[in-house]
């Protein structure tokens, strides 16, 4: 990622802070738009912000965030390494009775909300995208994405090189007993598979230059 994008995505973020384009800004307390290192070649990508990540502004900050986190470290990184967001930037819920009850975005809002998404992904160009959960994964590589068959194997991907799905952490802590990680493992596995990817697709590019420039001379 160049200077200039690094810039670019800034101001997409100051615009997108602002952004009222779905009904999801009416009750919103911050627009989640995505952390991390911009220059990462791995950007992990989930569906939505909860409630923790409403008051905070930060993607992944709540249980499940720190069950990803855990994730992260045991597969040797932190957020330091990669660059984290979601498919919609505002979180998605009813209200009854003043109260607000999660809900997973609508068609229409995830549509709406991509005007922020593929412009921040088309700067960022990330090698690999690993999708958090099933509804990134139907938003980034296919409708009909079968998380249960499909996470954890190469996809074909619009916004990167490849793509992988894993299982989202909030869905791990419900799977979680005293004797079942809840495919915690898998998490983990999934993640050193996408990093490892990414690893190697930036030396192939870093090689192919010095070929180039080699030809050159
Ligand atoms: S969810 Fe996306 S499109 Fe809707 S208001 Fe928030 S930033 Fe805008």
């Amino acid at each position: 990622m160049t200077d200039e994008s690094v810039v670019q995505l800034d101001n997409l973020k100051q615009r997108a802070m602002v952004c009222t384009a779905c009904d999801l800004s009416e009750k919103r307390t911050n627009v989640v738009f995505g952390e991390g290192n911009p220059r990462s070649p791995l950007v992990l990508v989930g569906e939505g912000p909860g409630d923790q990540e409403d008051k905070t502004g930060r993607p992944f900050v709540g249980r499940a965030g720190q069950l990803l986190d855990k994730a992260l470290l045991e597969a040797g990184l932190s957020r330091n390494h990669v660059y984290i967001c979601n498919t919609v930037k505002c979180r998605a819920c009813d209200w009854r009775e003043g109260k607000p009850y999660n809900r997973p975005p609508t068609d229409e809002e995830t549509i709406t909300c991509r005007q922020w998404l593929v412009p921040q992904l088309d700067l960022i160009k990330p090698r690999v995208i690993l999708c958090i959960g099933a509804p990134s994964a139907k938003n980034l590589i296919r409708r009909n994405f079968q998380i249960t068959k499909e996470r954890g194997k190469y996809q074909p991907c619009e916004f990167a090189k490849t793509a992988i799905a894993t299982l989202h952490p909030a869905y791990i802590l419900r799977q979680q007993s005293a004797t079942n990680d809840g495919g915690f493992s898998l998490l983990v596995q999934d993640i050193q598979r996408a990093w490892a990817a990414a690893q190697k697709l930036l030396e192939q590019e870093n090689l192919s230059q010095e070929l180039q420039s080699t030809l050159e001379f």
